[in-house]
């Protein structure tokens, strides 16, 4: 079924724990995503008589499964042991596209499971399925959704007992900072140097050493983060296990596409300080990428000289963010002007536009932009302005979607998957997948929430 090579069991035992998934009761079709396993090399229809595969019940041929090892820190604080306390890697598919790691989530406690149950409640795997997949539609890197079963069991979460799933997600590789991390907290040089040949092999083939690693990964985060913003995403668990080393968006926890624009913004129940707002994001980025500057630092030589290169490496972030924002708001706004897209930006957060509707008229229908916010007159003002500048509309309709995954979407959908009603999670996910024109289809979807509908709060995906 899958071609696998398994590069991440040639390193060390004590980077993992082997283990097959625990099976569940009685595997269901949620979803199998056939555009995506095409992609991969995959036969679709082989797919769909696997069910017991994506529901971990069933180790498939070349499969050596594993729960990985990391460390984070989350929400600054510092945790020195996690790693895949509900997920199992299957294995490394060999696709036309390369290696990409299968990995089932929710598949059963582990050795790293914590006070954790190993599970994942069906809402969090139908909220990671939509949103992972919206984002790839909307050309930010991320990891993806291969497939979603239901259990037939039940888990216990705050709300009470809730049906159980699995999402099988595919990834460049799950490699996190906070792998990094967990070797260089137990001053193991020799697991660190052997981590570095492998990330830089699979993500940053030619790179020089630790410093270039550092360096790629920067450059990839940086890139990456710019593109967030641009869309009005808020990622919500910015822990330094949850960032990749490849630049993949991963971990769609308590994430969150802003409706109204507003640069605080925030939408974690456990964020209770706002560290992961919106407008947060590159500075965290920055501090996450000093984490793991720090846990590269064994491997760069003399000390004293280490620090003060990788401080140096680490100073070029604002550069960096600063050119992959100014990139994105340039064609957001088709021309590449700093202080006319952030007057927009402020005139939105006076006049309380949709983020996203705001910048799509602008590029659709410029005169009916004014009616997203209520500052008209300011509003009117800019546009005069911006007008006389001939903005670039074919960028801008590259730039600016029609639709985001709205928050009260997807848990509209999560409360009707919950009544055994998939089908606004197969609407949703129909109308996200071509988020770049306005359709009779996606009309509805185009509607910011109601007061009533409004999710004002997003919970963790455990
Ligand atoms: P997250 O906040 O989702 O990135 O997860 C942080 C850590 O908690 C990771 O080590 C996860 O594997 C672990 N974890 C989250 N949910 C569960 C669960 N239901 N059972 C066991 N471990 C979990
Ligand atoms: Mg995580």
């Amino acid at each position: 079924m899958f071609a696998f090579d398994n590069s991440y069991t040639r390193l060390p035992e004590r980077f993992y724990t082997k283990m097959a998934p625990a099976p569940v009761a009685d595997p269901g079709w949620v979803a199998l995503n056939e555009g995506l396993a095409r992609e991969l090399g995959l036969d679709p229809d082989a797919l769909r008589d696997a069910v017991d595969v994506f529901a971990g019940n069933r180790v498939p041929e070349g499969a050596k499964p594993l729960a990985q090892l990391y460390a984070g820190h989350q929400f600054g604080g510092w945790s020195p042991q996690l790693g895949d306390g509900r997920a199992i890697l299957l294995g490394e598919h060999l696709g036309p596209q390369g290696r990409v790691d299968v990995q089932l989530k929710g598949s059963g406690p582990t050795p790293y499971s914590r006070m954790g149950d190993g599970r994942a409640a069906l809402g969090p795997v139908i909220r990671e399925y939509v949103v992972s997949e919206a984002m790839h539609a909307l050309g930010v890197p991320t990891t993806r959704a291969l497939a979603a079963v239901t259990t037939g069991e039940t888990v216990l979460r705050q709300e009470g007992p809730l049906p159980g799933g699995v999402l099988t997600r595919i990834a460049a590789s799950h490699i996190r900072v906070g792998t990094f991390q967990v070797f260089a907290a137990r001053d193991d040089v020799e697991g660190l140097r052997l981590l570095l040949d492998h990330a830089i092999a699979r993500h940053a083939p030619g790179a020089d050493g630790p410093m270039g690693l550092l360096r790629h990964v920067m450059d990839a985060q940086a890139k990456l983060v710019a593109q967030w913003m641009g869309l009005g995403f808020v990622h919500g668990v910015m822990n330094t296990d949850n960032m990749t080393i490849s630049g993949e968006t991963i971990d769609y926890g308590p994430c969150a596409f802003m409706e109204t624009y507003h640069p605080d913004i925030v939408f974690s129940s456990i964020d209770q300080f706002g560290r992961y707002a919106w407008s947060k994001q590159p500075d965290i980025a920055l501090w996450n990428l000093a984490q793991l500057a720090t846990a590269l630092l064994p491997l760069m030589g003399d000390r004293e000289a280490a620090v003060a290169d990788a401080t140096e490496v680490l100073e070029g972030f604002r550069d960096l963010y600063a050119k992959a924002w100014t990139k994105v708001m340039a064609a957001k706004i088709g021309m590449n002007d700093m202080n006319l897209a952030m007057e927009l930006l402020d005139i939105m957060r006076e006049g309380g536009g949709d983020f996203t509707n705001t910048f799509r008229a602008l590029t659709v229908d410029p005169d009916v932009a004014r009616d997203q916010v209520t500052c008209r007159e300011r509003f009117d003002d800019w546009l005069a302005r911006w007008q006389a500048r001939s903005p670039d509309n074919g960028a801008m309709a590259r730039a600016n979607p029609a639709i985001i995954p709205r928050n009260h979407r997807v848990e509209q959908a999560i409360a009707a998957a919950y009544e055994g009603d998939l089908a606004p999670f197969h609407a949703l996910n129909a109308v996200l997948a071509d988020p770049w024109s306005e359709t009779e289809a996606n009309r509805p979807y185009r509607v910011p929430a109601t007061d009533a509908e409004r999710v004002t709060q997003t919970f963790c995906g455990t």
